[in-house]
């Protein structure tokens, strides 16, 4: 039976194009991958010269029939997806159909492959078929790729050292490795195992193979489940005192980068002298991850970030520091979350602390920049804080408003609105609540109102402040609340991305959100501040 089918020119449109393999480690990225979706128990990777004059990779999964094999080679061929609404539910490494295809084009190529029944070995050059064979062997799937970019000289001299590929390879074989502790995995590197890694039955026995005591002794096990969410893995204890480059996370068992549960992890930890140590697993439904968003799948996004960082983040205080905290996400389901109230309680209670880095030290600095008319940039003691000053402002303007006995300032011009019947009920319904937040009005005639006052601190010119009753309108029965009126009101009045600001300006802004309660999330549940410690930039350019 043929398992492969040909994806159809609908599918692979809406398919991020190019998988590229750029060096040796992306082609052991690619068959490992594929090793682990065909259910292998053990992996075995054999590399020569870095990867360069060979990558070898052996499984005993449950390789492919004889009609499959050559199939497997053919450009969005592929056994893992058939629809574009598979691709809302990937569950395994691959679905493009594309690795195997672009690495046959780029080397010589040989698939030796048996289902059990049947033995089948093909020899590809330059992705051109030359040969396919019979061939004895035991279930599984072995590839060899010789000469990487023989024929893309240009390509080959683009490769790095051999140390270098090689490292890469290693380091890719121990994230993979990590991940499946029930696999065996072995590397070789010119005839000589540089890593062999038994079957293990947890990360943590995984972790103690892979790391030096110092380390493996300070880690803690996290093992924590919310509705359909899981979040296992390994974070170290806030005490290690060793430098190491162990911070793996993965979604779904696919290792990605994602700067942002990375930021979140190293806030939860509170500005450590050392980085901390992690390995961390986040299992979600595929629905709810997107890991269609780059060709070399490293890289997903939750459609729900700030809810994934939450929970990160409540997970590392409650068992790395041993704190109690009250996780109240128990019934959240994906949907867009229509309760910005209970999003907002829940970062309260999480208080990412940026101590240091309160007014104080901030005032310090005149050091401020804007960057794209959005972003304040701003130096702090341990780095660099990004300020999205709209939502700061929102921020301000919310709390104040929120408070009551906001000072307002005559409008030199005022504004005259006229409403329509509805807005006109909305207005009557709300123009209490307005007025203590600073917005006075004076009546004309039936449906057109006066504006001649606004709070002191507003930005808002004549279209915002008609779009506030609008916006008051659509929240229906809500606009009798108070908070959703100060959202709308903050919202409105808050200076805009794109409006220029004067050093002064931005000063006085960052100081006044960190006088705030809540300086890290506007009143509908974004973030305002975007962190950036010395020590991650450190990382970044591979200084620590
Ligand atoms: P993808 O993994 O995106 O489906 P690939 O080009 O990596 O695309 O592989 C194409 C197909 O070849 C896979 O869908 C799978 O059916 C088959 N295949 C590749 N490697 C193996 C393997 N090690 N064991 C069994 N089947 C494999
Ligand atoms: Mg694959």
């Amino acid at each position: 039976m043929n398992i492969i089918r040909v994806l159809s020119p609908d599918v692979r449109g809406k398919i991020a194009a190019g998988e590229v393999i750029l060096r040796p480690a992306s082609v052991v990225k690619e068959l490992i991958e594929n090793s682990l979706d065909a259910n292998a128990s053990r992996i075995d990777t054999d590399i020569a010269n870095g990867g360069k004059d060979k990558c070898l990779v052996n499984d005993d999964g449950h390789g492919m029939s004889r009609a499959d094999a050559p199939l497997s080679i053919e450009r969005y061929a592929t056994s893992k997806i058939t629809s574009v609404a598979d691709i809302d539910s990937i569950a395994t490494f691959g679905f493009r159909g594309e690795a195997l295809a672009s690495i046959a084009q780029v080397s010589k190529f040989e698939l030796e492959t048996s289902d059990g029944n049947e033995g089948t070995r093909l020899v590809v050059e330059g992705g051109a078929l030359k040969g396919v064979y019979g061939s004895e062997r035991p279930q599984g799937t072995r590839i060899k790729v010789s000469n990487l970019f023989y024929n893309l000289p240009a390509r080959r001299k683009f490769l790095k050292s051999v140390t270098w590929e090689r490292r890469l390879i290693m380091e890719l074989v121990k994230t993979y490795a990590l991940v499946c502790p029930r696999v065996t995995f072995s590397l070789l590197d010119g005839g000589k195992a540089i890593l062999s890694l038994m079957h293990s039955d947890s990360m943590l026995a995984r972790a103690k193979a892979l790391l030096p005591r110092d380390i493996a002794d300070h880690l803690e096990v996290v093992d924590f489940e919310v509705g359909r969410t899981r979040i296992t893995g390994l974070l170290s204890r806030p005490d290690l005192a060793a430098t190491h480059r162990f911070s793996h996370i993965y979604v779904n068992s696919r290792p990605v980068k994602y700067p942002r549960l990375y930021r979140a992890i190293i806030e939860a930890y509170e500005n450590p002298k050392n980085a901390p140590a992690f390995a961390i697993d986040i299992k979600a439904e595929p629905q709810i991850v997107d890991a269609n968003v780059h060709p070399a799948k490293t890289e997903v996004k939750f459609k729900d970030e700030r809810y994934i960082t939450d929970l990160l983040v409540q997970v590392i205080k409650r068992d790395v520091f041993k704190r109690s905290v009250r996780i109240d996400y128990e019934n959240k389901t994906y949907e867009a979350t229509g309760a910005p109230q209970a999003a907002q309680r829940f970062v309260q209670d999480a208080a990412i602390p940026y101590g240091e880095d309160k007014v104080a030290s901030i005032h310090d600095s005149d050091e401020f920049w804007q960057l794209h008319g959005t972003y304040i940039l701003a130096q702090t003691k341990s780095g660099l804080i990004i300020v999205d000053q709209h939502v700061a402002h929102e921020r301000i303007i919310y709390e104040k408003v929120m408070r009551g006995r906001v000072q307002s300032q005559r409008l030199l011009f005022p504004v005259t609105i006229e409403l329509t019947s509805d807005e006109h009920r909305v207005y009557q319904r709300t123009k209490k609540a307005l007025e203590e937040m600073g917005i006075e009005f004076k009546e004309f005639s039936s449906n057109t109102v006066i504006i001649d006052s606004v709070p002191v601190d507003f930005r808002i010119d004549r279209e915002e402040i008609a779009g506030i009753f609008g916006e008051l309108l659509e929240l229906g029965d809500l606009a009798g609340e108070r908070a959703r009126i100060a959202q709308v009101v903050a919202c409105r009045g808050a200076v805009k991305a794109g409006q220029k600001l004067s050093v002064l300006e931005m000063q006085s802004l960052v100081d006044r959100l960190f006088a705030t309660e809540n300086p890290y999330t506007c009143p509908h549940g974004r973030p305002i501040v975007v962190k950036l410690t010395l020590e991650e930039l450190g990382h970044k350019f591979g200084r620590s």
